[in-house]
């Protein structure tokens, strides 16, 4: 079975926190256009909060997502602590009973995560919120799952739809949350959400691709070395 021992990938949870305090500065500076300049702030505090008690060796991807939903609920004010905390919950609740993530849990626990959002915060696609990047982006890996594409190219189209569904929220008017209040004026900027949700979905993209390549690595490591010199000297 093509697929990560859950086991095994807690520390894709450490690596959301690093992607999102590298981007701490860029997050707060987006949100600062059309609202309130505290996105990467709010979400460096809870991400790094939950590194902080995940420390070095965290726990199977479930529970150090269930962490990091926490952190999220108890750290963050504002509409991200909740709408974020019920993504990765849903997400972790996918997970729970589960050994391996393949594609068709993958496919779920992203279908999960959009379903929580869009049920708390009650956003429609096209309203300029972190949706616009997490809808398109589960659409992607379910269409890409039924052309039959692999797990890893799956991750690629969702992560790539997740990129144009970012950059689509320039064009639109915000129609919830603080920016909604400048109305047209809140086009022609990137939505910070959606940049923040685009940045989370390709790391997940990246760090469940890399951690498929050993685990498919390792199971045919002594086939794979003999044919390298072959292909090498062509
Ligand atoms: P605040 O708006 O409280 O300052 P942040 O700046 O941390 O919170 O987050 C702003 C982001 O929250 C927006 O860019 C948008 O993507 C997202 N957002 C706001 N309201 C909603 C909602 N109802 N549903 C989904 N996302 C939302
Ligand atoms: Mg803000």
């Amino acid at each position: 079975m093509n697929g990560v021992p859950l086991t095994e990938a807690g520390g894709l949870v450490l690596e959301l926190v690093a992607a999102i305090n590298a981007n701490r500065a860029h997050l707060s500076e987006i949100d600062g256009r059309i609202g309130d300049g505290d996105h990467g702030v709010n979400m460096s505090k809870g991400f790094t909060r939950a590194g902080a008690t995940l420390g070095a060796s965290p726990p199977p991807l479930p529970q150090a997502l269930r962490t990091l939903s926490d952190a999220l609920f108890e750290g963050i004010g504002g509409s991200m602590g909740p709408l974020y905390g019920s993504l990765f919950s849903a997400m972790a609740e996918t997970l729970d009973g589960a050994k391996t993530l393949n594609a068709p849990l993958c496919g779920r626990m992203l279908r999960a995560g959009y379903e929580a959002v869009r049920e708390l915060g009650s956003a429609e696609l096209g309203d300029k919120t972190m949706l616009d990047a997490l809808a398109p982006a589960a659409d992607a890996f379910d269409a890409a799952q039924r052309e039959g594409k692999s797990f890893a190219d799956s991750l690629d189209a969702m992560a790539a739809a997740a990129e144009r569904g970012r950059d689509a929220t320039r064009d639109m008017v915000a129609r919830v949350g603080r920016a909604s209040r400048l109305g047209e004026r809140s086009r022609g900027v990137v939505d910070a959400g959606a940049s923040s949700c685009c940045l989370i979905l390709q790391t997940i993209a990246t760090g469940v691709k890399k951690r498929l390549e050993a685990t498919t690595g390792a199971a045919f490591s002594g086939k794979e070395e003999q044919k390298a010199p072959a292909l090498a000297s062509k």
